[in-house]
């Protein structure tokens, strides 16, 4: 059983997907036993993402259990309990040697952009992802990591992305001790870059976002300050005023483009197809944001090409920091953190739904009903 795309907006779980095979010495092939839906894998369902094939598995995020390893494989045996990063890493290439493991090259080179992630189209290497109850995970002995005793397995499945694309964007803001920080977006990860900024020594977090539930969500996970972007007028006016018109410290961009329909056009306030990979939040974290400040890009923009007000960026002298996280370079400072009670990632799921249903989470998770926050797919055995 495996979630399988069949065109934008069409999802469904498909009971003959084949068991995965070892492909190479290095490959291990995982049982799982939770797999996240992600803010990315919108923009996939959304037709956002170029070359994503229908057929396809999707799922970046997923704990499971080892049930065959190849050849190569030294560190992980059958039956260990691991949760694998959303970045397919080969540990060796000059980018994995720099720590940059979302970079890499072996994983996906004829990429232009990207490396490898699991279930993310064909521009990200086309593997298959881990919405399934079986998957084949390349370079098993480089980033899988055995969940250690005690760990939830809900937050556990967390550290494959959520947690460390939150921390990284609190710290790709370069925040200092006293800084104002503003995340757009409060999704999960927009939850947790608000909620990581205070352990870099932010003073302030405000969070924007268009949806009360979630506001009022980031406002207890977080303990930040929230605005709903359609009550305050323009969000950029409204900013600079919070700030002595002086703008934010830090900008963190944790929406992405948008797709159309599914959202209001942000500018216009009009649903329209021409909204399809619209970049307001980018927009307003650009002009929002102090001169000779920090905008910290984790939002995933699909399309090749996307509207941004770069003029600005000069004019300011705005510093721009971006990139798929590096899971296995923050995953040990980040467990610390979730054992030691400092981060508690789980509470942000709101939803539990079987793998075989996985065409209504995505139907819930890309509307935002229910009050979603998180949704994770349990397979059935
Ligand atoms: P999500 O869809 O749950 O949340 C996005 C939120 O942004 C929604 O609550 C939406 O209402 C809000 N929003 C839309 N337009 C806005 C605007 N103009 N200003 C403020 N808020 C706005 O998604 P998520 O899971 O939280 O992911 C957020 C983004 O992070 C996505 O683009 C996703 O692809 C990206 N992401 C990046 C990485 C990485 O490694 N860089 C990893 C995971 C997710
Ligand atoms: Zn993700």
């Amino acid at each position: 059983l495996a979630m399988n795309y069949r065109g934008p907006f069409r999802v469904r779980a498909d009971r003959n997907k084949p068991y995965p095979e070892i492909l190479h010495p290095g490959d291990a092939i995982v049982q799982v036993t939770r797999s996240c839906i992600c803010g990315s894998d919108l923009h996939l369902y959304h037709g956002l993402v170029p070359d994503t094939r229908v057929g396809m598995t999707f799922g970046h995020e997923f704990t499971g259990i080892v049930v065959e390893t190849g050849s190569a494989v030294q560190k992980l045996k059958v039956g260990d309990h691991v949760l694998v990063p959303f970045n397919i890493a080969c540990g060796m290439c000059p980018f994995c040697k720099q720590e940059l493991y979302g970079n890499c090259h072996e994983s996906n080179p004829e990429a232009t952009a990207v490396g490898g992630i699991f279930g993310y189209s064909h521009t990200a290497g086309g593997y298959d992802g881990g919405q399934a109850e079986y998957v084949r995970v390349p370079y098993a002995d480089v980033s899988p990591t055995v969940i250690p005793q005690g760990m939830d397995l809900d937050d556990a499945v967390l550290l494959t992305d959520v947690v460390p694309t939150g921390y990284q964007a609190a710290e790709m803001g370069g925040i200092k001790k006293g800084d104002t920080v503003v995340v757009f977006g409060a999704g999960p990860i927009g939850i947790m870059a608000a909620r990581c900024s205070w352990l870099f020594g932010a003073a302030r977090v405000i969070v924007i976002d268009q949806l009360d539930y979630r506001l009022e969500f980031a406002k207890n996970y977080a303990k930040c300050e929230v605005y709903n972007f359609r009550s305050i007028g323009d969000p950029v006016l409204f900013l600079k005023k919070q700030t002595d018109y002086f703008g934010a410290d830090v900008c963190i961009d944790a929406v992405g483009c948008e797709a159309a329909g599914s959202a209001m056009n942000t500018l216009t306030g009009r649903k329209t197809l021409l909204q399809a990979g619209s970049t307001t939040a980018l927009f307003w974290a650009i002009n929002s944001v102090k001169k000779g400040g920090i905008v910290s890009i984790v939002g995933v923009y699909g399309p090749t090409w996307n509207f941004v007000p770069i003029g600005n960026v000069v004019n300011k002298g705005i510093t721009i920091r971006a990139n798929q996280a590096s899971v296995k370079r923050l995953l040990p400072r980040l467990i610390d953190h979730v054992m030691s009670g400092r981060l508690n990632p789980k509470e942000i799921i709101t939803h539990r739904i079987p793998l075989e249903e996985v065409s209504d989470a995505y139907h819930i998770f890309s509307a935002k009903r229910d009050n979603c926050i998180k949704p994770i797919l349990i397979p059935s055995s």
